[in-house]
Protein backbone atom coordinates (compact mmCIF):
# COMPACT_ATOMS: atom_id res chain seq x y z
CA UNK A 1 0.00 0.00 0.00
CA UNK A 2 1.04 3.38 -1.24
CA UNK A 3 -0.48 6.85 -0.23
CA UNK A 4 -1.39 9.13 -3.09
CA UNK A 5 -1.46 13.16 -2.24
CA UNK A 6 -2.75 15.73 -4.82
CA UNK A 7 -2.39 19.10 -3.83
CA UNK A 8 -4.23 21.56 -5.60
CA UNK A 9 -4.85 24.98 -5.59
CA UNK A 10 -7.56 25.00 -3.43
CA UNK A 11 -8.13 21.81 -1.57
CA UNK A 12 -5.43 18.78 -0.25
CA UNK A 13 -6.27 15.50 -1.09
CA UNK A 14 -4.90 12.44 0.15
CA UNK A 15 -5.82 8.37 0.28
CA UNK A 16 -4.04 4.85 0.62
CA UNK A 17 -3.64 3.59 -2.51
CA UNK A 18 -3.56 -0.21 -3.89
CA UNK A 19 -3.43 -0.79 -7.33
CA UNK A 20 -6.20 1.87 -8.70
CA UNK A 21 -8.16 1.69 -5.75
CA UNK A 22 -7.87 4.40 -3.45
CA UNK A 23 -9.95 4.02 0.12
CA UNK A 24 -9.41 6.16 3.78
CA UNK A 25 -9.55 9.57 1.86
CA UNK A 26 -9.16 12.88 3.27
CA UNK A 27 -9.55 16.26 2.61
CA UNK A 28 -8.99 19.27 3.54
CA UNK A 29 -8.46 23.45 2.40
CA UNK A 30 -4.64 23.62 0.58
CA UNK A 31 -2.95 26.46 2.93
CA UNK A 32 -1.41 28.77 1.14
CA UNK A 33 -0.07 31.78 3.54
CA UNK A 34 3.58 29.98 3.33
CA UNK A 35 5.47 26.48 2.30
CA UNK A 36 6.15 25.70 5.82
CA UNK A 37 2.03 25.91 6.91
CA UNK A 38 1.53 24.35 3.50
CA UNK A 39 3.84 21.36 4.29
CA UNK A 40 2.64 20.80 7.87
CA UNK A 41 -1.65 21.05 6.48
CA UNK A 42 -0.45 18.11 4.24
CA UNK A 43 1.88 16.13 7.03
CA UNK A 44 -1.39 16.47 9.18
CA UNK A 45 -3.86 15.30 6.55
CA UNK A 46 -1.36 12.17 5.52
CA UNK A 47 -0.69 11.52 9.30
CA UNK A 48 -4.39 11.02 9.81
CA UNK A 49 -4.59 8.80 6.55
CA UNK A 50 -2.21 6.62 7.95
CA UNK A 51 -3.78 6.51 11.51
CA UNK A 52 -6.44 4.95 9.62
CA UNK A 53 -5.15 3.15 7.01
CA UNK A 54 -1.91 1.82 7.95
CA UNK A 55 2.23 2.74 7.19
CA UNK A 56 2.13 3.48 3.46
CA UNK A 57 5.88 1.73 1.76
CA UNK A 58 6.15 5.05 -0.19
CA UNK A 59 4.54 8.41 -0.62
CA UNK A 60 3.39 10.18 -4.34
CA UNK A 61 2.71 13.26 -4.57
CA UNK A 62 0.92 15.12 -7.42
CA UNK A 63 1.45 19.14 -7.50
CA UNK A 64 0.26 21.70 -9.86
CA UNK A 65 3.65 23.16 -10.83
CA UNK A 66 6.82 22.47 -13.03
CA UNK A 67 8.56 20.27 -11.09
CA UNK A 68 12.12 18.94 -11.36
CA UNK A 69 12.15 14.93 -10.83
CA UNK A 70 15.01 13.99 -9.48
CA UNK A 71 14.19 16.39 -6.53
CA UNK A 72 10.57 16.80 -6.29
CA UNK A 73 11.61 20.75 -6.56
CA UNK A 74 8.93 23.24 -7.70
CA UNK A 75 9.99 25.34 -10.50
CA UNK A 76 7.20 27.71 -10.97
CA UNK A 77 3.59 27.46 -9.46
CA UNK A 78 0.78 29.85 -10.63
CA UNK A 79 -1.49 29.11 -7.27
CA UNK A 80 1.30 27.39 -4.50
CA UNK A 81 3.96 28.78 -2.13
CA UNK A 82 6.22 26.05 -2.80
CA UNK A 83 8.81 27.50 -5.55
CA UNK A 84 12.37 26.56 -4.87
CA UNK A 85 11.30 23.78 -2.36
CA UNK A 86 12.51 20.58 -2.74
CA UNK A 87 9.36 18.18 -1.68
CA UNK A 88 11.14 14.99 -1.94
CA UNK A 89 13.22 15.64 0.86
CA UNK A 90 10.88 18.14 2.88
CA UNK A 91 7.99 15.13 2.58
CA UNK A 92 10.81 12.72 3.30
CA UNK A 93 12.22 13.92 6.26
CA UNK A 94 8.70 14.37 7.72
CA UNK A 95 7.69 10.43 7.08
CA UNK A 96 10.93 8.75 7.31
CA UNK A 97 9.77 6.83 3.75
CA UNK A 98 10.36 7.19 0.48
CA UNK A 99 8.50 10.59 -1.25
CA UNK A 100 7.95 10.82 -4.98
CA UNK A 101 6.68 13.94 -6.67
CA UNK A 102 4.98 15.05 -9.96
CA UNK A 103 3.18 17.31 -12.16
CA UNK A 104 -0.16 16.64 -11.49
CA UNK A 105 -1.39 16.56 -15.42
CA UNK A 106 1.50 13.76 -15.61
CA UNK A 107 -0.23 11.85 -12.43
CA UNK A 108 -3.77 12.21 -14.05
CA UNK A 109 -2.14 10.82 -17.46
CA UNK A 110 -0.70 7.95 -15.26
CA UNK A 111 -3.58 7.55 -13.38
CA UNK A 112 -5.80 7.02 -16.45
CA UNK A 113 -3.81 4.50 -18.60
CA UNK A 114 -3.86 2.40 -15.43
CA UNK A 115 -7.44 2.86 -14.97
CA UNK A 116 -7.94 1.55 -18.48
CA UNK A 117 -5.14 -1.01 -18.89
CA UNK A 118 -3.64 0.66 -21.78
CA UNK A 119 0.10 2.04 -21.70
CA UNK A 120 0.68 3.90 -24.75
CA UNK A 121 -1.56 6.86 -23.51
CA UNK A 122 -1.83 10.22 -23.58
CA UNK A 123 -4.01 12.80 -21.55
CA UNK A 124 -5.12 16.00 -22.06
CA UNK A 125 -6.41 18.09 -18.74
CA UNK A 126 -8.86 21.05 -20.10
CA UNK A 127 -9.23 23.36 -17.18
CA UNK A 128 -8.36 26.83 -16.21
CA UNK A 129 -5.46 25.67 -18.39
CA UNK A 130 -4.51 23.14 -20.36
CA UNK A 131 -2.29 20.53 -18.72
CA UNK A 132 -1.50 16.95 -20.06
CA UNK A 133 0.61 14.15 -19.83
CA UNK A 134 2.60 11.18 -22.14
CA UNK A 135 2.69 7.28 -20.86
CA UNK A 136 4.61 5.41 -22.25
CA UNK A 137 5.21 1.65 -21.75
CA UNK A 138 3.34 2.16 -18.46
CA UNK A 139 5.49 4.72 -17.64
CA UNK A 140 5.33 8.90 -17.35
CA UNK A 141 7.54 10.49 -20.03
CA UNK A 142 9.29 13.49 -18.52
CA UNK A 143 11.85 14.55 -20.54
CA UNK A 144 15.46 14.97 -19.42
CA UNK A 145 15.29 16.72 -15.83
CA UNK A 146 11.05 16.23 -15.14
CA UNK A 147 9.58 19.33 -16.81
CA UNK A 148 7.87 17.50 -19.57
CA UNK A 149 5.88 16.95 -21.37
CA UNK A 150 3.77 20.43 -21.32
CA UNK A 151 1.28 19.75 -24.12
CA UNK A 152 -0.90 22.60 -23.52
CA UNK A 153 2.28 24.87 -24.52
CA UNK A 154 2.27 24.00 -28.34
CA UNK A 155 1.20 26.90 -30.98
CA UNK A 156 -1.39 26.12 -33.02
CA UNK A 157 -1.36 29.33 -34.20
CA UNK A 158 2.24 31.56 -34.71
CA UNK A 159 0.07 35.10 -34.50
CA UNK A 160 -2.86 33.74 -32.28
CA UNK A 161 -3.54 35.46 -28.95
CA UNK A 162 -0.97 35.75 -26.03
CA UNK A 163 -0.36 32.65 -23.62
CA UNK A 164 -2.27 32.94 -20.82
CA UNK A 165 0.03 30.97 -18.67
CA UNK A 166 3.74 31.13 -17.81
CA UNK A 167 4.83 31.30 -20.98
CA UNK A 168 6.05 33.83 -23.59
CA UNK A 169 4.41 32.18 -26.41
CA UNK A 170 1.37 33.34 -28.58
CA UNK A 171 -1.51 30.84 -29.99
CA UNK A 172 -0.80 27.80 -27.50
CA UNK A 173 -2.90 25.26 -27.27
CA UNK A 174 -4.14 26.66 -23.89
CA UNK A 175 -4.91 30.37 -25.70
CA UNK A 176 -7.56 28.60 -27.18
CA UNK A 177 -8.80 25.18 -25.48
CA UNK A 178 -8.63 26.70 -21.97
CA UNK A 179 -11.42 28.14 -19.91
CA UNK A 180 -9.31 31.41 -19.36
CA UNK A 181 -9.46 30.85 -23.36
CA UNK A 182 -12.98 31.04 -23.49
CA UNK A 183 -13.27 33.89 -20.70
CA UNK A 184 -11.16 36.13 -22.64
CA UNK A 185 -13.16 35.99 -25.99
CA UNK A 186 -16.50 35.56 -24.88
CA UNK A 187 -15.87 38.73 -21.93
CA UNK A 188 -14.45 41.03 -26.02
CA UNK A 189 -17.01 39.62 -27.56
CA UNK A 190 -19.66 41.05 -24.74
CA UNK A 191 -17.77 44.23 -24.97
CA UNK A 192 -18.17 45.13 -28.59
CA UNK A 193 -21.88 43.49 -28.35
CA UNK A 194 -23.05 45.29 -25.82
CA UNK A 195 -27.03 43.55 -26.68
CA UNK A 196 -25.16 39.94 -27.37
CA UNK A 197 -26.49 37.49 -25.28
CA UNK A 198 -23.54 36.86 -23.85
CA UNK A 199 -23.18 40.55 -22.49
CA UNK A 200 -26.04 39.83 -20.14
CA UNK A 201 -23.76 36.78 -18.87
CA UNK A 202 -20.93 39.07 -17.58
CA UNK A 203 -20.14 38.98 -13.94
CA UNK A 204 -19.17 41.19 -11.08
CA UNK A 205 -15.87 42.37 -12.55
CA UNK A 206 -17.84 42.32 -16.01
CA UNK A 207 -15.90 38.96 -17.48
CA UNK A 208 -17.82 36.26 -18.98
CA UNK A 209 -16.77 33.29 -17.09
CA UNK A 210 -16.42 29.54 -19.19
CA UNK A 211 -19.01 28.75 -17.33
CA UNK A 212 -21.51 30.78 -18.80
CA UNK A 213 -19.88 30.23 -22.07
CA UNK A 214 -20.51 26.70 -21.88
CA UNK A 215 -24.42 27.62 -20.65
CA UNK A 216 -25.02 30.14 -23.15
CA UNK A 217 -23.57 27.59 -25.87
CA UNK A 218 -26.46 24.74 -24.12
CA UNK A 219 -29.34 27.74 -24.79
CA UNK A 220 -28.38 27.60 -28.36
CA UNK A 221 -26.77 31.03 -28.34
CA UNK A 222 -24.94 31.28 -31.82
CA UNK A 223 -21.88 33.51 -30.62
CA UNK A 224 -21.16 30.86 -27.71
CA UNK A 225 -21.80 28.62 -30.15
CA UNK A 226 -19.20 30.37 -32.47
CA UNK A 227 -16.76 30.58 -29.46
CA UNK A 228 -16.98 26.46 -28.77
CA UNK A 229 -16.71 25.91 -32.77
CA UNK A 230 -12.92 27.75 -31.96
CA UNK A 231 -12.75 25.88 -29.39
CA UNK A 232 -13.21 22.06 -30.99
CA UNK A 233 -10.95 23.20 -34.19
CA UNK A 234 -7.98 24.46 -32.54
CA UNK A 235 -8.60 21.31 -30.28
CA UNK A 236 -8.38 18.77 -33.12
CA UNK A 237 -5.42 20.82 -34.80
CA UNK A 238 -3.61 19.67 -30.68
CA UNK A 239 -5.13 16.58 -30.81
CA UNK A 240 -3.78 15.48 -34.82
CA UNK A 241 0.12 16.95 -33.32
CA UNK A 242 0.10 14.52 -30.80
CA UNK A 243 -1.13 11.37 -32.30
CA UNK A 244 1.34 12.37 -35.14
CA UNK A 245 4.30 12.40 -32.55
CA UNK A 246 3.51 10.16 -29.95
CA UNK A 247 1.38 7.43 -31.68
CA UNK A 248 -0.61 6.59 -28.39
CA UNK A 249 -3.00 3.39 -28.47
CA UNK A 250 -6.00 6.22 -26.87
CA UNK A 251 -5.51 9.73 -25.93
CA UNK A 252 -8.26 10.99 -23.53
CA UNK A 253 -9.59 13.77 -22.35
CA UNK A 254 -10.29 14.85 -19.20
CA UNK A 255 -10.17 17.87 -16.56
CA UNK A 256 -13.42 20.09 -15.90
CA UNK A 257 -13.95 21.54 -19.48
CA UNK A 258 -14.27 17.73 -20.13
CA UNK A 259 -18.04 18.23 -18.64
CA UNK A 260 -18.94 20.22 -21.31
CA UNK A 261 -17.69 17.80 -24.21
CA UNK A 262 -21.08 17.34 -25.77
CA UNK A 263 -19.76 20.94 -27.27
CA UNK A 264 -16.71 20.19 -29.25
CA UNK A 265 -15.36 16.55 -28.84
CA UNK A 266 -17.22 15.40 -31.89
CA UNK A 267 -16.22 18.55 -34.02
CA UNK A 268 -12.72 18.19 -32.55
CA UNK A 269 -12.40 14.23 -33.52
CA UNK A 270 -13.55 15.19 -37.11
CA UNK A 271 -10.71 18.22 -37.21
CA UNK A 272 -7.98 15.68 -36.23
CA UNK A 273 -8.89 13.05 -38.25
CA UNK A 274 -8.61 15.30 -41.38
CA UNK A 275 -5.44 16.56 -40.13
CA UNK A 276 -3.36 13.62 -38.30
CA UNK A 277 -1.21 11.15 -40.65
CA UNK A 278 -3.87 7.96 -41.59
CA UNK A 279 -1.33 5.45 -40.69
CA UNK A 280 -1.50 6.51 -37.46
CA UNK A 281 -4.88 8.13 -36.80
CA UNK A 282 -6.86 4.41 -37.66
CA UNK A 283 -4.78 3.14 -34.79
CA UNK A 284 -5.75 5.27 -32.16
CA UNK A 285 -8.53 5.88 -29.89
CA UNK A 286 -9.58 9.52 -28.95
CA UNK A 287 -11.76 8.87 -25.65
CA UNK A 288 -13.35 11.42 -22.62
CA UNK A 289 -11.13 10.45 -19.23
CA UNK A 290 -12.63 7.52 -17.12
CA UNK A 291 -10.74 8.73 -13.97
CA UNK A 292 -13.08 10.33 -11.63
CA UNK A 293 -12.73 12.61 -8.89
CA UNK A 294 -10.23 10.52 -7.37
CA UNK A 295 -7.97 10.18 -10.06
CA UNK A 296 -5.23 12.93 -8.75
CA UNK A 297 -4.42 10.40 -5.52
CA UNK A 298 -4.94 7.38 -7.46
CA UNK A 299 -1.93 8.65 -9.96
CA UNK A 300 0.16 10.13 -7.21
CA UNK A 301 0.08 5.89 -5.46
CA UNK A 302 0.54 4.65 -8.90
CA UNK A 303 4.00 7.14 -9.45
CA UNK A 304 4.90 5.75 -5.71
CA UNK A 305 4.66 2.27 -6.44
CA UNK A 306 6.17 2.43 -9.93
CA UNK A 307 8.93 4.16 -8.36
CA UNK A 308 9.50 1.88 -5.60
CA UNK A 309 9.33 -1.25 -7.61
CA UNK A 310 12.17 0.57 -10.29
CA UNK A 311 14.44 0.95 -6.55
CA UNK A 312 14.18 -2.61 -5.94
CA UNK A 313 15.30 -3.33 -9.29
CA UNK A 314 18.09 -0.59 -9.31
CA UNK A 315 18.77 0.90 -5.98
CA UNK A 316 17.00 3.10 -4.14
CA UNK A 317 17.00 6.88 -5.89
CA UNK A 318 19.98 9.36 -4.82
CA UNK A 319 17.26 11.87 -4.29
CA UNK A 320 15.64 10.33 -1.05
CA UNK A 321 17.14 11.78 1.57
CA UNK A 322 15.31 11.31 4.82
CA UNK A 323 16.50 13.10 7.79
CA UNK A 324 14.53 11.08 10.30
CA UNK A 325 11.81 11.54 12.63
CA UNK A 326 12.55 13.37 15.82
ZN1 LIG B 1 1.91 28.74 -23.85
Amino acid sequence: MVLGVDVGGTKVAVAAVEGVTATHAAEHPTVTVSADALLDGVEQLVRSVIAEAGEPEAIGVGVPSQIEFATGTVETSVNIPLVGVPLREELGGRFGIPVFVDNDANCAALAEAHIVGESHLLMLTLGTGVGGGVVIDGLTFRGAHGLGAELGHIAVNPDGPSCPGNCPNRGCLESYCSGQALERDATELATDKPDSALATRRGPEGKVSAREVVAAADAGDPDALVLMENFARMLGIGIANYVNVFEPARLAIGGGLSRASHLFFDRAVQEAEARALPALWKRVSVTLAEGGADAGVIGAGVLAALEIERDRDTGPAKATTSKGIE
